[in-house]
């Protein structure tokens, strides 16, 4: 890096946040776009954080009853007809299979071959197939409730693709559950939203805002779709999670019937659930800033990396004894349950070693030289904060401290993204501090404006979509029944409102 240069990312946030996000990625080494259209390569830095994340959250789903299982990749056509919202929000960005083998064209290349009678859809989400499962599965009130996961991937044919936001295919999970009861049903979706809330909130370290989604947004085929929003630094929401209630419309579509304990014949009550890689976009997008990633530590892929100093080939072994049996050491102290993630870096390259690993966003750095070793300390550099308050730290201390110090990395990176929302969040009453709030020439920075309103509105759709069509400005969420009731009156018509609801740009 350039003398001139003050930070690692260029552009900066401030001056070009869509590619400030794409640089980050880049440089960070989580993933790459494939020379698939529309697919991302994840590589081992962006894996291994989506693999803690799995783990993590597979342990709280089961911690709630729930079983994983696995369902095909292909979903017959018919299958997707059956309910009729359902078709209608998926039928326009289907990955469609209609042909079962290849054979050599007269011009040598290989021609599609062998037409299927029955096309098949690449599953885009598997309510369908799933609840053709069930309906074999579930015979009496005995069989439930039925509780399942599938960790998979899914396609939904992208036209504009971001990594990690919006990819044709994505890996992601989906929780599909069937209850006896409307109560039980309704009550298993929230159950999973305060899930996701405590993921995002207690491992990715980022705040959100909780609610249900208006009829508009809602997910094809849900009687009611609840959701965790957060607030990305270029003020836009990103939807990070969905539990939705799907009362008896997947269940009457798929046949999911149950004999009831007083003998009755009655049809399942069902919910789906979902989070996806979109996670990681969220986790960049929440935390980095203009050297890079910063990933929380409870879910990064390596919590500490050590780079020994081998500028003299005489000191080298001493500096790699040492280096290694603190990497020993520190692997065997556990950090909320796991053994500590550490990474020894050997290469001899300068101080573009250091940059790598800033734009990596690992936790802790620290680096190990000979005057390290002869004062029994090391020197370390937290991500979270400055380089210039990289400090020699002895090395008992450190050892004895690195989890608090962990602990201390993760509460800040929430605590900065809870204030940054808190910052660019406001209740907003008339229609043209509404309107002013969301229009970019009237900030510095186009990319970077705007935040999230809570303003009235009367519940019609009809307001929702003017809004929506002048400035592309959605309703998040609206607050449960119970929460921030108060009397006003509709940003868009005057109308009478119960509350207010929570409005943004997003992605
Ligand atoms: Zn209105």
């Amino acid at each position: 890096m350039s003398k001139q240069q003050q930070t690692a990312i260029s552009p900066t946030r401030t001056e070009n946040y869509p590619e400030w996000y794409q640089q980050v990625i880049r440089a960070s080494e989580m993933a790459e776009l494939s020379p698939v259209r529309g697919c991302m390569v994840i590589k081992p830095w962006g894996y291994g954080l989506w693999e803690n994340i799995q783990r993590l959250l597979d342990d709280m789903f089961k911690a709630t009853g729930v079983k994983n299982a696995y369902f095909p990749l292909f979903i017959p056509i018919g299958f997707l007809e059956k309910e009729a919202e359902h078709v209608e929000g998926f039928a326009k960005e289907c990955a469609v299979v209609t042909h079962h083998k290849l054979e050599k064209g007269e011009d040598g290349r290989l021609v599609p071959a062998g037409r299927l009678n029955e096309p098949l859809i690449v599953r885009p989400t598997s309510e369908t197939i799933i609840g053709d499962a069930f309906s074999r599965w579930i015979r009496s009130y005995r069989d439930l409730p039925m509780l399942i996961n599938q960790w998979a991937n899914v396609v939904r044919w992208e036209m504009r693709t971001r990594l990690f936001l919006r990819t044709s295919e994505f890996l992601w999970q989906e929780g599909h559950t069937v209850h006896a009861t409307k109560k039980e049903a309704v009550d298993r979706t929230h159950m999973m939203l305060t899930v996701y809330k405590r993921m995002a909130e207690e491992l990715l370290a980022i705040p959100v805002i909780t609610g249900e989604k208006t009829v508009a947004e809602k997910f094809p085929g849900a009687e009611t779709t609840t959701c965790i929003e957060a607030m990305m630094q270029d003020r836009k929401a990103l939807q990070a999670g969905t539990s939705h209630f799907l009362g008896q419309n997947f269940a009457k579509a798929s046949g999911i019937r149950f004999q009831s304990a007083d003998e009755k014949e009655e049809f399942g009550w069902t919910t789906s659930w979902g989070v996806s890689t979109r996670l990681i976009g969220g986790l960049i997008m929440t935390h980095g800033d203009d050297n890079g990633v910063i990933l929380p530590p409870r879910v990064a892929t390596a919590h500490v990396v050590l780079l020994p100093i081998l500028k003299k080939a005489k000191e080298s072994e001493a500096v790699m004894a040492y280096t290694r049996d603190l990497a020993e050491r520190l692997g065997r102290i556990l950090y909320h349950g796991s053994p500590l993630r550490v990474e020894i870096d050997d290469r001899n390259i300068g101080g573009s070693r250091n940059w790598d690993w800033i734009k990596k966003g690992i936790p802790l750095r620290v680096e190990i030289g000979p005057k390290d070793i002869a004062s029994n300390a090391v020197f370390m550099a937290r991500r979270d904060l400055d380089r210039k308050q990289s400090q020699s730290v002895a090395k008992e201390r450190f050892l004895e401290e690195v989890t608090d110090i962990l602990d201390d990395i993760q509460k800040t990176l929430f605590d900065r993204a809870l204030a940054f929302r808190e910052e660019n969040t406001r209740n907003i009453d008339d229609a043209g501090t509404f309107n002013a709030f969301f229009t970019p020439e009237n900030s510095e920075q186009p990319e970077i404006h705007g935040g999230f309103a809570w303003a009235h509105w009367c519940g019609n759709g009809g307001c929702e979509e003017t809004v929506k069509n002048r400035q592309n400005v959605t309703i998040r969420c609206i607050p449960f029944t119970g929460e921030g009731e108060e009397s006003g009156v509709c940003i868009e018509c005057g109308e009478p409102s119960e509350k207010r609801v929570l409005f943004a740009k997003a992605y």
